[in-house]
């Protein structure tokens, strides 16, 4: 038999495929902690080497570029943190966390999260369901045994989430997926149309740094939006974010962002979102998936 075009699907077809994994119940809170307007959940995926790894690129150069990410931007990174008292998931790549000794001892050490990244920053769509599986353990018992803490959430490398992704994430026993894009607030994650439990933290390209600053040496791609255009981007989803009340989330990577005239820009944002004093919840992606799950509704 030949396989259908999609022109030719019938309705239980094109509606199967998209009622495999959906937004379900919404998970809005009626007030964030301490009266808070909005919640900023900041994530950076501290990738270095293994996207390169990952692609079987083993020459200096390319590597260089992400151990860029773990020497300086990482510390730069650690330190503005500190100065803003913002609480912040790392979603790291276990070969990232092994090659670079101590790096997810110091964001646990300095009250972040640390959360699943894959193993070698995979693309799960192109792995055997047992592989994708596997890897997913062997990360989680190997961030477990470097931070002392076994993680809760987990971010597909490069959002790439395949048919056994979910499935994977609830046979860890995960609370919370930020790697699909439904919604600007957390959602309850359905499978086939069933409550999974698995909260969503929703992410969306518009508010990560690689797609506005990524370049390709022997490719057409270059940056075409400059790093003050990127921040009045990020400085309006913000404003709105505070104005509905909601989650304010990035993507921020290590190796990306961590240059000077990039640094300057997520300082310029912080100092934005800091003047709003009182209004801002700075907080993990797991202590805002708690709290929209447990938390204690304040009037507002
Ligand atoms: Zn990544």
């Amino acid at each position: 038999m030949t396989q259908q075009q999609p022109w030719q699907w019938d309705e239980p077809t094109w509606r199967g495929h998209v009622g495999r994994v959906r937004a379900g119940r919404p998970l809005r809170p009626a007030s964030w902690p301490g009266g808070a307007r909005v919640a900023v959940a900041l994530s950076f995926d501290s990738d270095h080497e293994t996207p390169a790894l990952r692609d079987g690129e083993v020459l200096p150069g390319k590597l260089s570029q992400g151990e860029y990410g773990a020497r300086v931007g990482v510390p730069r990174i650690l330190r503005l943190l500190e100065r803003f008292g913002a609480p912040s998931t790392f979603f790291v790549p276990a070969v990232s966390a092994l090659l670079h000794d101590g790096e997810v001892k110091s964001y646990v050490d300095a009250g972040h999260e640390v959360a699943l990244h894959g193993w070698i920053h995979e693309r799960n769509t192109h792995l055997p369901a047992a592989a994708e599986r596997d890897l997913a353990f062997r990360a989680a018992d190997t961030l477990e045994r470097l931070t002392g803490t076994r993680p809760v959430g987990i971010r597909t490398p490069s959002w790439d989430f395949s048919d056994h992704s979910l499935q994977i994430i609830r046979e860890l026993g995960l609370t919370y997926d930020s790697s699909l894009m439904a919604d600007d607030d957390c959602y309850e994650i359905l499978a086939d149309g069933e409550p999974t439990g698995v909260v969503e933290l929703p992410v969306e390209w518009i508010r990560d740094d690689m797609p506005y600053f990524m370049m390709d040496r022997f490719g057409s791609l270059r940056p075409y939006t400059p790093p003050r255009g990127v921040l009045s981007i990020w400085r309006d989803e913000f404003d709105v974010a505070l104005a509905e009340g909601g989650i304010f989330q990035l993507t921020l990577h290590p190796h990306c962002i961590g240059h000077r005239s990039r640094i300057s820009v997520l300082t310029e944002l912080l100092e934005h979102i800091a003047a709003q004093r009182g209004r801002v919840w700075f907080a993990t992606h797991a202590q805002i998936v708690d709290h929209v799950l447990n938390g204690k509704d304040l009037p507002r």
